[in-house]
């Protein structure tokens, strides 16, 4: 006892485990997910604030050059010097201006702070790239050497007829507007559509999971920025707190859904259904008798579901299912279609011989199964060897048209048997409007037989109202001689039971059946065959 708790308790456990790592499992990859999502979405919105910044200023810078080429300026003197310092005080958010006259050295600019030189080495033609038509206005990435100092950065020329007017986009004054808290966790660098790298901020360069390009639709630009591992896991931690409890939810959610699923697939409609397409319900054959000569006058065929495993089961848990869907159409037909293989033998050598199937009421009330039943008489179904059982325990809610599909069938040849007789429904209000030929007369009163023999008055009345309407009588659930004697003593000569077989195996059957043939014609005339459906008791 102590080790099965154990083991329940280690099953218990596994199973919080299992469920604790799904959990864990799903909270991290959504987190993560949502994480890289977040990110970058905020590295491109970073970006396209970053590019939107630089276009800004270079369309400042272009208008302010137009104004600076109409600034008087005849040389790098201290008057040129003022002018561009007055420029630059009305223009102070355009950067540094720089002039110069076609005649002064090449590389050397006239600004407010004095000569600046433009390195040689940056000025290469290729780099430079024309805003306008006219190729008089020019964006290129310099250096430049201002005290000493050797700087680079992103230049906007303007060529007029007797100088050059330059502004510096001073980007790296822009570098405050863009730092936040971790400078270590992202790189972002703005180049011009030649590659040329104008500045870069940030210091990731390994542990990036992806890339993103921003391109200008104005300026020959483009932003690259990463979106960090480092990055996507700090906030994956944040989140972590946000999507742990949604996970539960989720996969608490999916173990319901797991087990709505189980238990739909466990269900017997379904396991039926898979039953019924793989054709497991097959009929099993329980032999009718004239018990006084032992003659096997018919048979009832009764549904079995044999499992993949070899395992018959009777139909008590599983009829009720059937029949409540439309799945008894299904098997019914496939019983009825399997009578003339299984008993072909015996149908052959006994044409008195016929075998029962039993119905259901939506078999009767609905025109599909006469239908049916019709089209296979044309293509040679025994329909003269086959009774069909309509039970008392299901009423029949449109006896008008019940009657007429039993018309129909009884014009085929059909017999009509009225099952469970005394127990449900039908009553005689069945016997009349059927045109019943064979009353069965049900288990419940052939037991009083013997249970309590001085109570057989609804036995005896039933016997006595068949017989008054020309019906023939067959007992069922005879299970011991005793019973089987009395009936005979009351004139019901033809019992089921298991006195004689219970229901059999098609193989089974056959084998029951020639024994008790070979017997019978060993005894009487073989021409002199008991005639269950026309016999009248004397
Ligand atoms: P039922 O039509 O009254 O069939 C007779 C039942 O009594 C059968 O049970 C049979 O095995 C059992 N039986 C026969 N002789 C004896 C006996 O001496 N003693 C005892 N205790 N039982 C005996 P089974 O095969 O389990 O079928 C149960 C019920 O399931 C049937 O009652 C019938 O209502 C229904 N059924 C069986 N097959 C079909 C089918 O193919 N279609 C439909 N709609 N119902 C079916
Ligand atoms: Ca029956
Ligand atoms: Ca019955």
């Amino acid at each position: 006892m102590r080790r099965l708790l154990s083991k329940a308790k280690f099953k218990t456990l596994s199973l919080l485990g299992l469920f604790s790592l799904v959990v864990t499992f799903i909270a991290i990859t959504t987190s993560y997910l949502y994480a890289f999502w977040q990110i970058s979405n905020e590295v491109r919105s970073d970006s396209e604030q970053l590019l939107n910044y630089v276009e800004h200023k270079l369309s400042v810078a272009g208008n302010s050059l137009e104004k600076l080429n109409k600034v008087e300026f005849t040389g790098c003197d201290n008057q040129g010097q003022e002018r561009l310092e007055e420029f630059l005080f009305d223009h102070l958010g355009a950067g540094l201006f720089l002039i110069r006259h076609k005649d002064s050295a090449p590389w050397t600019y006239c600004s407010v702070v004095g000569n600046i030189l433009i390195s040689q080495r940056d000025r290469n033609p290729n780099s430079l790239i024309f805003l306008d038509e006219s190729r008089t206005k020019v964006i290129s990435v310099m250096g430049y050497d201002w005290q000493g100092l050797e700087r680079r950065d992103l230049f906007v020329a303007l060529e007029a007829d007797d100088r050059i007017n330059v502004v510096r986009i001073a980007l790296e004054d822009s570098y405050s507007f863009f730092e936040d808290q971790c400078t270590d966790c992202r790189h972002v660098e703005v180049r011009l559509s030649n590659d040329d790298l104008i500045f870069e901020l940030g210091e990731v360069k390994t542990g990036v999971l992806t890339e993103l390009r921003v391109y200008s639709h104005e300026f020959p630009l483009y932003v690259d920025a990463v979106v960090g591992r480092k990055r996507v896991r700090a906030q994956m931690l944040n989140s972590l707190m946000l999507t742990t409890p949604i996970s539960m939810v989720f996969a608490l959610l999916c173990l319901y859904i797991f087990n709505l699923v189980k238990a739909l697939h466990n269900s017997l409609g379904f396991q039926l259904k898979k039953a019924v397409k793989r054709r497991e319900l097959i009929a099993y054959y329980q032999p009718i008798i004239d018990a006084k000569t032992g003659y096997v006058v018919g048979a009832e065929a009764l549904v079995r579901w044999v499992k993949p495993d070899g395992s018959v089961e009777p139909p008590g848990r599983f009829i009720q299912v059937l029949e409540e869907s439309d799945l008894i159409n299904e098997v019914t037909l496939q019983l009825l279609k399997n009578i003339p293989i299984d008993l072909a033998e015996v149908l052959e050598q006994s044409p008195l011989f016929r075998c029962s199937i039993n119905l259901v009421p939506q078999h009767l009330e609905l025109p599909s199964f006469t239908e049916q039943l019709i089209e296979l008489e044309k293509q040679g179904f025994p329909c003269e060897q086959l009774a069909i059982e309509i039970t008392e325990r299901l009423p029949l809610k449109n006896l008008r048209q019940a009657r007429m599909n039993v018309e129909k069938m009884k014009a085929l040849g059909v017999c009509i048997e009225l099952d469970d007789a005394g127990t449900g429904y039908g009553g005689a209000s069945y016997l009349q409007e059927l045109n019943i030929d064979v009353m069965k007369i049900d288990k419940l009163f052939v037991d009083t037989l013997i249970v309590s023999p001085d109570k057989t008055q609804v036995l005896d009345a039933n016997i006595q109202m068949a017989k008054s309407l020309g019906m023939q009588i067959i007992a069922e659930g005879v299970e011991t001689s005793a019973q089987s004697e009395a009936l005979v003593d009351k004139g019901v000569r033809f019992q089921q039971g298991y006195l004689f077989a219970k229901p059999l195996s098609t193989v089974e059957f056959i084998a029951f059946w020639h024994e008790s043939h070979q017997a019978y014609i060993q005894q009487y005339d073989d021409t002199d065959m008991p005639d269950l459906y026309a016999l009248k008791e004397e």
